[in-house]
């Protein structure tokens, strides 16, 4: 092995020192700067401060109490890499964003990840044409300030120069309201620019519809899917995997939208304070008044918020059941007297003797209820899936290529005084995204660096892999809650959660047990996730897993009269009778088993959205609660990692691809023009030279992207 430091190239050779074939072999280019930034600050001087010190008790001081003395402030607030802090520690690390965000630096690089803290004000500046302009001019994003733009300019770039892994991704995560969705938009907002932007007219004219289409169905998908909520006014409902697709030139050639467990529920069911899905606000503003009129709607119109009171079963309301019932049945076009049916009775068909018979058993006013409920819910969520295919469809590109750039805003982590089915399915989620970043980074990373014998101190780091296993191995508790509902028999919550403490271990195990202290009525488990330990209500879980549809709910409305409410219903996805029902919790894991593949395929970029303080305000920091949420998704193990790591790494194959070309120009005697323009080219010739030297017969991958294309195009 051969390897320098302290120059600006290091690279190493496998311990054959044969190169040919090892695949895997790095040129490692290490960072600028390996000293504390700015470089007036002393590192010594870093563990007297004062400030350090204070910021340790940060925990228990609240918000805003800090004063700074002598010009601290400053230095913190330019370190732009919390990697760079030395020494590295929570209290620095918090100090820094602090700092940072007090004088509007919202965006921080940790390593490979971008830590986003929500600014709560507007800052148009921030992301306006010449904000992305500058970041797609930019020789070198990584000299630019740490922007969302710029993991966006870093995959776009990565995508179009096509070495190595070309799919792009880009995995945004942070708890609800901490700007997953702004940032998503972001995103896209700069890639669907500068691809329409690199395109000439006459390209761009027919690009730009696609572009103007993608970044147009974003308003349309959060009036359908995103609600007011406690903690967010624009909280989105269901989670969403946007992959862009471009042509060989880089230009935007369609896109497609995955969408993830939508929260149907909230349609009937809501706390106080939330509101329902924007839609129907903004329909009962928007709609003139014939149409309100047609569809028997007045602007005063109230949504429901906990429970049908639409249609009431008892006698006294007669009426009132009466002219809902008349409305509802017009408007789904099928017959009043059937749709009622489907409330009041439920259908059993029995089998003996190779007779079906079917019976009517009168419904309890709690089942008709529920049986309501669950044909608002269908109905929502199967024309939020239609809006979804609707919109896929006219987004579809020409020609599918593996120039993809994804981008990942899914729900964040949730732990609320009750947590049901929902909660456990959206923590799931989660847990496999921190898997994947464990799997990608933390561990394969460190494990690289050993393989490839490069001097490396082991981080310790907290592998999720217990939890997820709890949760969907078998036996776990994914396959008890799915096997509770296949066996279709009233379920007992007490018997079913001592059967989950009995069957996952729960007295010994270090991922489940019972609750600390008594929150909820009800049996329930806790499960301590890789954020935090979550206690869920065993009550509702088997019921909500099943979510059935009762058959001739969806039969009747599949014969509507109402071409629209019967092509939602047409290609019976509905469950006929005795036939084994995939389960919430199987569809959902299978959806993130594709999800997941298609992230695997790709090279991930991390967004850390960070919510400054509970109450969504501006300039106010919140050390306590940023720290929970640092620690949650393990930043401080991120920093001590990347801090390590070089920067940059490439394969031995891609390294010639990219810069031969120097060599040649070199040759040429015009080195000049890639030299002065970038001084670093220069730090590239030793090891170009030195690979030469071994005569490397590397095949090229790719006829586009050889050296003596790529100069030939430059020239052009
Ligand atoms: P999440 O998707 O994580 O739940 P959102 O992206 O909806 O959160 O952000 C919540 C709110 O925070 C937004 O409605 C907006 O008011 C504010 N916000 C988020 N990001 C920014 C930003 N970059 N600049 C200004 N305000 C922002
Ligand atoms: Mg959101």
């Amino acid at each position: 092995m051969r390897k320098r430091r302290g120059s600006l190239v290091v690279f190493h050779i496998a311990a054959s020192n044969d190169l040919t074939g090892i695949k895997d072999s790095l040129i490692e280019i290490p960072r600028k700067s390996d000293s504390i930034c700015p470089s007036n600050l002393n590192p010594a001087d870093v563990d007297v401060c004062p400030e350090m010190r204070l910021m340790e008790e940060l925990r228990t001081i609240p918000s805003g109490r800090i004063s700074l003395q002598g010009n601290w402030e400053n230095k913190y607030s330019e370190i732009d890499d919390l990697t760079h802090l030395r020494p590295l520690s929570t209290a620095a690390v918090l100090t820094c964003l602090k700092r940072r965000y007090a004088v509007d630096r919202f965006y921080t690089h940790a390593g490979n990840t971008l830590i986003a803290i929500n600014p709560f004000k507007s800052m148009p500046h921030l992301y306006d044409e010449r904000a992305i302009a500058c970041h797609q001019q930019c020789k070198d994003v990584k000299k630019m300030a740490p922007h969302v733009f710029s993991v966006a300019a870093t995959m776009y770039r990565a995508l179009k120069r096509g070495v190595g892994t070309t799919a792009q991704s880009v995995i945004i995560s942070g708890e609800s309201g901490a700007g997953k969705t702004v940032s998503t938009r972001h995103v896209m907002k700069y890639l669907v620019t500068v691809a329409e932007k690199g395109q000439s007219s006459s390209r761009r004219s027919l690009g730009s519809r696609i572009e103007q289409r993608i970044l147009s169905c974003n308003p349309i998908l959060e009036a359908f899917g995103n609600a007011a909520t406690a903690r967010n006014r624009n909280s989105s409902r269901f989670g969403k995997y946007i992959q862009l697709h471009f042509d060989r030139c880089g230009a935007v050639g369609g896109a497609s939208i995955q969408t993830y467990l939508l929260e149907k529920t909230r349609v009937v069911c809501r706390c106080a304070d939330e509101s329902n899905f924007h839609i129907f606000y903004q329909m009962l503003a928007g709609c003139d008044s014939a149409t309100l009129k047609q569809l028997c709607l007045s602007a005063s119109e109230e949504t429901p918020t906990g429970g049908s009171t639409e249609f009431r079963i008892a006698d006294t309301n007669r009426r009132c059941t009466e002219l809902h019932l008349c409305t509802a049945s017009q408007l789904l076009g099928v017959d009043a007297s059937k749709l009622e049916g489907t409330f009041t009775h439920r259908t059993i068909t029995a089998s003996h003797s190779r007779r079906r018979s079917i019976f009517y058993k009168p419904c309890s006013v709690s089942e008709a209820r529920d049986r309501l409920d669950c044909l608002s819910k269908v109905i929502y969520s199967r024309l939020f899936h239609w809006l979804v295919d609707f919109i896929n469809s006219h987004l579809k590109g020409q020609h599918e290529t593996d120039k993809t750039i994804g981008i990942l805003d899914i729900y964040g982590f949730e732990s609320f005084a009750v947590n049901s089915l929902e909660q456990l399915c959206i923590n799931y989620a989660n847990e496999r995204l921190q898997q994947h970043f464990v799997t990608h980074f933390l561990r394969d990373l460190q494990e690289e660096y050993i393989r490839e014998a490069i001097p490396w101190n082991f981080t310790e780091f907290v592998d999720n892999r217990p939890c997820l296993d709890l949760l969907e191995c078998n036996p776990g508790l994914f396959a008890l809650l799915n096997e509770e509902c296949h066996l279709n028999r009233p379920s007992n919550s007490s018997v079913l959660s001592e059967c989950i403490m009995s069957a996952l271990g729960g007295s010994t195990s270090k991922v489940l047990g019972r609750p600390q202290r008594r929150s909820m009525d009800g049996p329930c488990f806790t499960v301590k996730h890789y954020a935090s330990s979550v206690t869920y209500l065993v009550d509702g879980l088997v019921d909500k897993n099943k979510d059935n549809v009762p058959y001739e709910l969806t039969e009747l409305l599949r014969q509507s009269s109402n071409e629209f409410i019967g092509q939602l219903f047409a290609e019976e996805t509905t469950e006929a009778p005795g036939r084994k029902k995939k389960t919430v919790l199987a569809k959902f894991k299978s959806s993130l088993d594709s999800l997941m593949v298609a992230l695997n395929a790709t090279q991930p970029h991390y967004i850390r959205c960070i919510k400054p303080n509970v109450l969504s305000q501006p300039s106010d920091f919140n050390g306590a609660f940023v720290l929970s949420q640092l620690e949650a998704c393990g930043v401080l193990e991120t920093v001590n990692i990347c801090k390590q790591t070089f920067p940059s790494k490439i394969l031995y194959e891609d390294f010639l691809q990219q810069y031969s070309v120097i060599l040649r120009a070199r040759r040429h005697g015009n080195i000049d023009q890639y030299c002065d323009a970038n001084k670093e080219n220069e730090m590239l010739i030793e090891p170009l030279e030195a690979l030469y030297r071994k005569q490397l017969n590397l095949t090229p991958r790719r006829k586009s992207v050889t050296p003596k294309r790529k100069l030939r195009r430059r020239a052009a």
